[in-house]
């Protein structure tokens, strides 16, 4: 019987607890269903509002750190333009205008000495102290203007590697308030643009030659000078021309001046070539046809000849200018271009033919 009892409370508390359990149960699972979906919705919405908030703070944090980007840049600018202003701007606006006062001191003096037939006496020396006035008058107005005290002082005017420049070096002190520079300023001025003297100064006896644009027309002026010097043929070089302004030749390396039309669109641009034996340019305004400088040449060319059939005998001076005004040593006759019965010729030695590509 007791084994009967406790069997069959064992079963009902089994079955009391199952059903308890199962109610229970679903009960709970059904509430907590309903209560989960009800949390899950205020929570996703409370997320998003968090999620907004956040975004917002966010983009304020960024606004801020871009208007206070801005005007930091902003007063760099203003701080930047306040300082085009002041001392080193100055400076470095002086030191970049000596080449270009520089280059109107050697072309004032270049015309001078072509006008008057008068060489310069040391065309260093000269350009020099032009300079050195030059920069005390804007030393006045600097001060002036800018309340910047700037003294210069010209050491030098000199010949650099490259014979179309010539260099200047200046020694710069300058002082403002607290603010003070100190330095030796080397300058390069470029001479292209520039008349060339030489002809004007070596046949100033009979000085009837004139600029013609970009050019010179020697009239009688070169033949007059070789006829004085005892020079061959004298009478090729009447009313020959040659090239007034500094040009650079455009046709590097020089041997292809035979190809083509080079050589004739270097003397009609009347281009100008670096030579060991040319003078230099301030060498060219003391009316030197040579110096030990590293120098220039350009090619004087004689009238154009009519009818010139098979090899032309005829001899003269080459017609390098350094070698019409100093070596003197004699060329043959070379066309270089012809156009129906006119050739247009030069006189050439060997050196030069070689140097120029002229076979
Ligand atoms: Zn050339
Ligand atoms: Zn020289």
């Amino acid at each position: 019987m007791k084994l009967l009892e406790i069997i069959s409370l064992y079963y009902k508390k089994i079955n009391s607890i199952k059903n308890i359990n199962f109610k229970s149960f679903d009960f709970k699972n059904y509430h907590l269903k309903r209560i989960g979906k009800n949390n899950l919705f205020k929570e996703k919405k409370g997320s998003i509002f968090t999620g907004l908030s956040l975004l917002f703070i966010f983009c304020f944090i960024i606004s801020i750190i871009l208007i206070l980007n801005f005007s930091m840049s902003y007063q760099e600018i203003i701080s930047a333009s306040e300082d085009s202003n002041s001392f080193n701007y100055v400076i470095e606006n002086h030191n970049k205008n000596i080449p270009v006062l520089s280059k109107v001191v050697i072309s004032k003096l270049a015309d001078d000495v072509i006008k008057n037939h008068n060489p310069s006496y040391d065309s260093r020396e000269i350009v020099k102290d032009e300079i050195q006035k030059k920069l005390e008058k804007q030393e006045e107005y600097y001060q002036l203007k800018n309340g910047i005290n700037i003294e210069n002082e010209v050491l030098s005017v000199y010949n650099g590697k490259d014979p179309f420049h010539i260099n200047v070096k200046t020694i710069v002190n300058a002082k403002k308030g607290k603010e003070s520079y100190s330095n030796v300023v080397e300058s390069v001025v470029s001479i292209e643009g520039l008349k060339d003297p030489l002809p004007f100064l070596m046949c100033r006896e009979h000085p009837t030659l004139i600029e013609n644009g970009t050019k010179i027309d020697y009239n009688d002026a070169l033949s007059y000078y070789m006829v004085k010097n005892g020079l061959l043929n004298p009478k090729i070089y009447e009313n020959a021309t040659g090239s007034l302004i500094i040009r650079k030749c455009i046709y590097d390396p020089y041997k292809i001046h035979g190809e083509g039309y080079c050589m004739k669109n270097c003397i009609d641009n009347g281009y100008f070539h670096e030579s060991a034996d040319g003078s230099c340019y301030l060498c060219r305004l003391e009316g030197k046809g040579s110096c030990y400088h590293y120098g220039l040449e350009v090619f004087i060319v004689p009238q154009p000849k009519k009818n010139i059939n098979g090899n032309i005998t005829e001899k003269s001076i080459s017609g390098s200018d350094h070698v019409l005004f100093n070596d003197h040593y004699p060329g043959n006759i070379v066309e270089f271009f012809k156009k129906d019965d006119i050739s247009e010729i030069l006189v050439i030695d060997d050196s030069h033919r070689a140097k120029y590509g002229i076979l």
